[in-house]
């Protein structure tokens, strides 16, 4: 038997680049390892379970046992990496076993950004990364009014909106001047913030916490404002980590995520990275559109077409049904100017380069329905 490709992680990256190779490949051996259960489940849908009222357990598609089935794959769950050797492509588990592999391919996520918070119950404020994470966060709203939720970006208004559907009106912290800044024109920011408002969510804009105490059944956030604000609970929801000290202890190449290239490939021969812990040619794009393409593209490459990765207008649904919102922002290094038109029941946002090219946009309410239209306009290879 040939030496297998070895997939470590089971998420959106891992799970959908070993379908993508089993199309191309059915005869190579892979394997798959996961420190959590191995089951799939879909990332996205943790900040709207509330509302459609969805258990962890009810949000897993498939277990392990049926995704090794289904892949021909041997998987290898609640099973973490010790220690991984490039030169000898091997590569040891926790428990002592060691497999060897053709290629190795690092799948391994992101971890939540912990803000340095001071104060007895720091340790409490919780984040909403993965199934077991959403497992705690549920099972500690019952008889909750307030909630305060740190970071006003993508994640956390989806999270915010979701509270509101359970009806818990949460109060959204961040030091930035308004939401989502990083993906809406500072119009679009206030129609959302305005929508989201007018739907329960309070707002503490330009202020960071600096210190968590318990009090009572209560955590007492203390604000660089000088001001409290208490909570029954808190979740902070300010960004993700790529996790790379496993790449970093093999002697990979380490910048904020995995460093690869087009390819896909890290700084050793025959170990690839994909999903959110990798910096594919100096970016990290943690969102489902670009693991699709990854995925894609190193399939290929793994079943002996090499293929560098490219990406499309990648749109990306910000999940507030108080006000459906879709962005796909312009390169960062981008110049040009935001356009905004503001209806009553929306607001299209359009980001035009000097010379008049399609870059980016932001589409909040009825301006949804321009979403294909402009994906046509827009390049490829934005990124
Ligand atoms: C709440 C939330 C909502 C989101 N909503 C959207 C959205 O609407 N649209 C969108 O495009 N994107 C969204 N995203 C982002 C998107 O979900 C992620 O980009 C994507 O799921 C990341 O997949 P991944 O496989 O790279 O990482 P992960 O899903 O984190 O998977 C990492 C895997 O690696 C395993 N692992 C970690 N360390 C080890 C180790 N040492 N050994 C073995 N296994 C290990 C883990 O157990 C896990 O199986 C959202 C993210 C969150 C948190």
């Amino acid at each position: 038997m040939s030496t297998p490709v070895v997939i470590l992680g089971t998420g959106l990256a891992g799970f959908n680049l070993a379908r993508e190779f089993r199309k191309l490949d059915k005869q190579t051996p892979l394997v798959l390892i996961s420190r959590d259960h191995g089951g799939f489940y879909s990332k996205p849908m943790l900040s709207n379970a509330l509302a459609g009222n969805k258990s962890a357990a009810s949000l897993v598609m498939k277990d392990s046992a049926k995704m090794a089935a289904e892949l021909d794959a041997t998987l290898h769950a609640q099973s973490a990496v010790r220690h991984i050797d490039t030169a000898a492509r091997s590569l040891t588990l926790e428990d002592g076993r060691t497999l060897t592999w053709r290629d190795l391919v690092f799948a391994v996520g992101a971890d939540p950004i912990r803000l340095p918070i001071e104060g007895d119950a720091a340790a409490d404020i919780l984040s909403v990364n993965d199934l077991d994470d959403y497992a705690r966060f549920a099972s500690r709203l019952d008889g909750v009014t307030r909630v305060a939720v740190l970071g006003a970006g993508l994640i956390g208004c989806e999270f915010a909106n979701d509270l509101l559907s359970r009806g818990i009106s949460p109060t959204v912290i961040d030091l930035a001047p308004r939401v989502l800044p990083r993906l809406l024109p500072e119009a679009a920011s206030e129609r959302m913030q305005q929508r989201l408002t007018e739907a329960g969510a309070a707002f503490r804009f330009g202020v960071s916490v600096t210190r968590a105490e318990r009090a009572g059944h209560a955590t007492r956030l203390q604000l660089s404002d000088g001001s409290q604000l208490d909570a029954e609970l808190v979740l902070s929801a300010v960004g993700l980590r790529p996790r790379t000290e496993l790449a970093a202890a093999a002697g990979l190449r380490v910048n904020r995520g995995i460093a690869t290239d087009r390819l896909l490939s890290t700084s050793a021969p025959n170990v690839h990275a994909l999903g959110d812990c990798a910096e594919v040619d100096g970016h990290t794009l943690p969102y489902v559109m670009p693991i699709m393409q990854q995925a894609r593209a190193l399939a290929a490459t793994l079943a002996g077409t090499p293929t560098p990765v490219v990406y499309p207008a990648m749109p990306v649904t910000v999940k507030t049904p108080a006000c459906p919102t879709v962005v796909c922002p312009p390169p960062l290094d981008a110049s040009g100017a935001w356009t905004v038109e503001l209806s009553d029941d929306g607001c299209d946002a359009r980001f035009h380069s000097g010379d008049g090219q399609l870059l980016g946009f932001a589409l909040l309410g009825a301006a949804t329905k321009q979403r294909q239209a402009l994906v046509a306009q827009i390049p490829g290879l934005l990124v």
